[in-house]
């Protein structure tokens, strides 16, 4: 079942003829002007004052809900990673690859998953023997011009923290130190106070965003990812002690994001999300209560986006990727599962839902055209929008630069640093509930802000120029520095 859109009543035309005089247009083409102006300051860079807290300064309070803004429609149905991950099928995929071969020549949980999603299976095997072998040729063509930007993304991964591989019931809890005996933990005197103590120790470890949830078990994956010390083909017995779901997020770099795809990488915000979330479980272990950090990438047994919208920290949009107060989409997220005890915080409605009914800006700039323009749908029993991923795959497959895109984070109209335009812009979509004035906001967005023909982010060889949202910041032209 899939709801209806509203559309989008306010196209560019409409509303460029609904405005008429031209000193209105002068006036907005002026604060976009100045709104772009500000934009490139990097003093505007949301995101960074983290070890204070002072950028998680969005007042949930007036905004909570009792009720997330997915809605439950049915029974809740735990995802199995090992088919509805698209990475992770893919890498079942690609070992039972043969040439010419069929549905049946693939493992059970394959065989029966392609079975119902018979599209997924042409769009995998287009995507190992088409697109791949194309990426990989272009890759060494053009391999020059993406150095530096491939040199930052390696970089910022090249420090994390090393994943224990051991299963929870060994890993979670306290360890016994110099032959002694594993700490007890400690009596807390209130969980509101815990609460406050744990969000304070995740903004020093460098969060930007934190919240806390209860753990609802239809956000773990039923058949996990590999190597988390379970057996992957057995169904995963939820564990008693991952009782509430601590969520941070830090910003991905503001410059190289909106120079996707051929420029972006999440590997810093990833890498940031990783240590931060080591060092919370570490924290938590040292005061007697189990702890386990689920961290990108694919080192989750949990999923993340309906996590962080229990904890508060935001709603998910059309692009399926959490939209927050504070950093728009722009941010990547690590979660720790603890049973440490704890006062939780609410979902929150800062209006995404209505937003993105007629916004359909990401639908329109991505590449791969896997963004619905419909409306929502029943996903194992929870009403959200969801993303065509294997067709998003095969775009990350079919751009170069470091691996991936995140063009849909990019040209989101929420995805903006914090500059006075945007400050305002964000608190009259909050205060009008006519939607009038998101529709106006959105209609300027997409008269002012130009965008690459959405073809043309693909390499030269499936018929695209190698381009970029925005101009890769000077730090990442490879042509300015290197010889080639
Ligand atoms: S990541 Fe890129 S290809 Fe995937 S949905 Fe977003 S815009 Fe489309
Ligand atoms: S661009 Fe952002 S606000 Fe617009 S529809 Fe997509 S997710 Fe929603």
């Amino acid at each position: 079942m899939a709801e209806k859109d509203s559309g989008n009543s306010i196209n560019r035309r409409q509303f460029l003829k609904a405005s008429g005089a031209a000193s209105a247009i002068a006036g907005s083409a002026g604060l976009a002007m100045f709104g772009y102006a500000a934009g490139i300051d990097p003093r505007s860079y949301q995101g960074y004052q983290s070890f204070e807290g002072a950028d998680q300064n969005f007042n949930r309070e007036k905004w909570t809900v009792d009720e997330p803004t997915y809605q439950k429609v049915g029974k809740g149905i735990r995802p199995d990673a090992r088919t509805e991950v698209i990475f992770d099928r893919r890498g079942y995929m690609m070992r039972a690859y043969k040439p010419g071969c069929t549905i049946d020549d693939m493992n059970d949980p394959l065989k029966s998953y392609y079975k119902e999603n018979p599209r997924d299976f042409e769009l995998d095997v287009l995507g190992i023997e088409e697109i791949m072998p194309k990426f990989r040729q272009d890759s060494v063509k053009y391999r020059d011009q993406f150095r530096l930007a491939n040199a930052f993304s390696h970089a910022m991964s090249a420090v994390s923290p090393r994943h224990d591989s051991r299963p929870p019931g060994e890993a979670d809890f306290p360890r016994a130190r110099r032959g002694g005996t594993p700490p007890e933990p400690v009596s807390l005197k209130d969980p509101e106070m815990t609460s406050k103590l744990i969000k304070k120790v995740s903004h020093q470890f460098g969060s930007t965003l934190v919240g806390i949830a209860k753990l609802n078990p239809d956000w773990v994956y039923l058949h996990t990812h590999r190597g988390r010390g379970f057996d992957v083909d057995t169904p995963l017995e939820v564990p008693k002690h991952w009782e509430y779901a601590i969520a941070v997020g830090v910003p991905m770099s503001w410059d190289s994001m909106y120079a996707n795809p051929n420029y972006g990488t999440s590997e810093d915000a990833y890498s940031r999300a990783r240590i931060i979330a080591y060092r919370l479980a570490s924290f938590i272990k040292q005061l007697g209560y189990a702890a386990r950090p689920h961290v990108p990438g694919n080192s989750y047994d949990i999923m993340v986006p309906p996590i962080l919208v229990d904890a508060g920290l935001g709603e998910q949009g059309r692009h399926s990727v959490v939209i927050t107060p504070e950093l728009g989409c722009n941010f990547r997220a690590s979660i720790v599962t603890t049973n440490i005890p704890m006062k939780t915080d609410k979902p929150i409605d800062i209006g995404v839902q209505d937003f993105c009914s007629y916004c359909m800006i990401c639908a329109d700039n991505c590449p791969s055209n896997s963004i619905t323009r419909e409306g929502r749908i029943d996903v194992r029993g929870y009403r959200r929008w969801e993303i065509d991923k294997a067709t998003c795959l095969n775009f990350w497959n079919s751009n170069l630069g470091p691996m991936g895109c995140r063009l849909c984070i990019a040209s989101c109209p929420y995805t903006r640093k914090a500059n006075w335009l945007h400050k305002t812009a964000f608190k009259v979509s909050l205060n009008d509930p006519t939607g009038l004035s998101d529709k106006a906001l959105t209609s300027l967005q997409k008269s002012f802000y130009d965008a690459p023909d959405p073809q043309k982010y693909y390499i030269p060889s499936l018929g695209g120029e190698n381009a970029s949202y925005r101009e890769p910041p000077w730090w990442l032209r490879s042509e300015d520095f290197i010889e080639f």
